[in-house]
């Protein structure tokens, strides 16, 4: 496989797939007349346009031009229940039947909330936002506010949030904070962060799994690490279990047995509706507390939307069980090692990381623990998987991000092995041009 036969793969990829999508690249036009970029939600862009999606349902999608795809992205982690779940749908009309707009508390938030406090041991407490952003904008205001602290230790290709944003050290859509950069799984770097900035380190921000960064779980020790210095020098340890909170039922913090000070949550915990949370230790939840001398404020005129709360708590009481998440993890682990075992078989220099039912195909072989291992990876032959997967009616992200819904039935994962399997880029195997 020579560099030309790739970069001409693309171009043929690219060619077939607007070939066959005459509608949504009208779309696309129009779209960028109106918004930059031609969308609202710039990872949903895409090369030579993103197929535009007429309707969903379980675990399909399908799209203006006529095509079906199983859908293996589950948006981004927030369809983990699939597309409109029969419980979450009903619970989110009843509660919008009897009106949605009310400037007003209401019984959901406190039945979600308790549900939540219940499931994650780190959660003496909760509040609600919009998003995964907003939760971790708050969790950083409470860490900085209680600590009298302003320096936030983050992680180099970490992702937070849209103006939390760590692929490259200036990115100038991010929220000004004091950050200390460090890379991520490297014990000897953050302690010498510590050694220099100990008594100014409000918090230290992490992902129990890096996702966006293309799923590099972290080393439990490595977290372990991580809580022991927050302890000593008395900065807070906030998980940012946006995504992998479905590593089981209370989280990855449950799992790894590591409990941070705080957690802020995100995603699919309101079945898939505009949903984000953040918690933690009662002493630092109480700044929210006028009554008890707390001084923060923490507005949103739509936190305790009355579908999202109703679509939690049918979530989380209908469909989120512990013994589903398990599942769900399992199922991801073997189709991990499955693709694992379909690159190394077939000689391609690709690998798949992660951790359970979320997952990253990458252009190198690997072994990738940390950011830097992706440094010579071939994006063209991600490029050409995702075409790949796209042809044979399988949505992965662009990125090769993976994230498994529970209603991907065992068929689903075999299909789409089987396409994994065929993946012949450049048709290297064949002499294809
Ligand atoms: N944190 C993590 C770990 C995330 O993966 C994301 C979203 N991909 C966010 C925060 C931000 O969540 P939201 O998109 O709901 O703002």
């Amino acid at each position: 496989m020579t560099e030309i036969d790739l970069d001409r793969a693309v171009d043929h990829a690219r060619s077939r797939y607007a070939e066959a999508r005459p509608v949504s690249a009208a779309w696309s036009e129009r779209a960028a007349r109106v918004m930059p970029g031609g969308n609202t939600r710039s990872i949903l862009q895409f090369a030579p346009f993103p197929f535009r999606v007429e309707r969903a349902a379980g675990q399909h999608l399908w799209d203006v031009d006529g095509h079906r795809y199983v859908d293996l992205l589950g948006n981004y982690t927030a369809g983990l229940l699939g597309h409109s779940p029969e419980a979450v749908l009903a619970a989110a009309k009843e509660a919008l039947s009897t009106g949605w707009s009310l400037g007003a508390v209401h019984e959901d938030e406190v039945r979600l909330a308790e549900l939540l406090v219940e499931r994650f041991p780190s959660l003496e407490q909760v509040r609600f936002t919009n998003s995964g952003t907003e939760a971790n904008l708050m969790a950083l205001a409470a860490a900085t506010h209680h600590t009298g602290r302003r320096r936030i230790l983050v992680f180099r290709n970490g992702y937070h949030g849209g103006v939390l944003t760590f692929g490259r050290d200036d990115d100038p859509v991010n929220v000004p904070h004091q950050w200390l950069l460090c890379d991520y799984n490297d014990v000897a770097g953050v302690e010498a962060a510590f050694a220099e900035h100990a008594s100014e380190i409000a918090c230290v921000l992490v992902e129990p799994m890096q996702g966006s960064g293309g799923c590099i779980p972290a080393d439990p020790d490595f977290l372990r690490m991580l809580q022991r210095r927050c302890r000593d020098s008395g900065a807070l340890l906030v998980f940012d279990e946006v995504m992998t909170s479905r590593f089981s039922a209370g989280g990855a913090q449950q799992l790894l047995g590591i409990t941070p000070d705080l957690t802020t949550l995100g995603k699919y915990l309101a079945g898939g509706l505009t949903f984000g949370a953040f918690g933690g230790r009662a002493d630092v939840m109480a700044h929210f507390d006028a009554g008890q001398g707390g001084r923060l404020g923490h507005a949103g005129t739509f936190n305790n939307n009355v579908a999202s709360m109703a679509g939690g708590v049918a979530a989380l009481t209908e469909l989120l069980g512990p013994s589903v998440l398990d599942a769900l993890h399992a199922r991801g682990e073997a189709l991990r090692s499955a693709l694992n075992e379909a690159f190394r078989s077939a000689g391609l220099a690709m690998c798949a990381t992660g951790a359970g039912s979320l997952m990253n195909v990458h252009g190198t072989a690997g072994p990738v623990s940390r950011a830097r291992d992706l440094r010579g990876a071939d994006d063209r032959l991600k490029e050409l998987f995702f075409f790949h997967c796209l042809e044979a009616g399988f949505y992965v992200a662009r990125r090769g991000f993976i994230a498994l819904s529970i209603e991907i039935t065992d068929a689903d994962v075999e299909a789409f092995l089987d396409v994994v399997r065929r993946f012949d880029p450049a048709g290297a195997r064949n002499g294809r041009p």
